[in-house]
């Protein structure tokens, strides 16, 4: 079991199967990234996590978001206010629970992030704020 995904490499995420996924995750990051889950609010350390550094896909190891665009929103997800590359994530809308959102989606393996909200007053450089699941990330410290 691969709990630790090392860097991204030429696997063909899309290909992977469910049995794959499966083992390939713990079963939480596996309800996160397969089956769109949210975690319980406040249940991570990531959201108040400070550490600099990256953070990468648990699913796939690919560099999502940096400890520089992280903020503390007090929402109870890990927030960041951009991505570390507009190209590493997907955005999609989400109409599920009788409510449009938009959907963060990794771009490299399809594996469920969290949702995006704009607008909403937060002072940062871009009012967004990326509410991600801890459960789909993995912090890579700055050495
Ligand atoms: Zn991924």
């Amino acid at each position: 079991m691969t709990d630790s995904p090392d860097s991204p490499d030429y696997t063909d995420f899309s290909a992977f199967t469910d049995d794959e996924w499966r083992s390939r995750l713990t079963p939480d990051s596996y309800q996160v990234l397969r089956h769109a889950a949210t975690e319980r609010a406040y249940s991570h350390s990531y959201t108040d996590e400070e550490t600099e550094g990256v953070y990468v896909c648990r699913g796939c190891g690919t560099e999502l978001f940096r400890s520089t665009e992280k903020f503390h929103s007090h929402c109870g997800w890990p927030s960041f206010f951009d991505p570390a590359d507009s190209d590493a994530v997907i955005e999609k809308v989400d109409d599920s629970l009788g409510m449009r959102r938009t959907e963060v989606l990794c771009a490299t393996c399809g594996g469920h992030l969290g949702h995006v909200f704009s607008g909403e007053g937060y002072d940062t450089p871009t009012d967004l704020r990326y509410c991600i699941n801890g459960l789909a990330l993995e912090l890579r410290a700055a050495r």
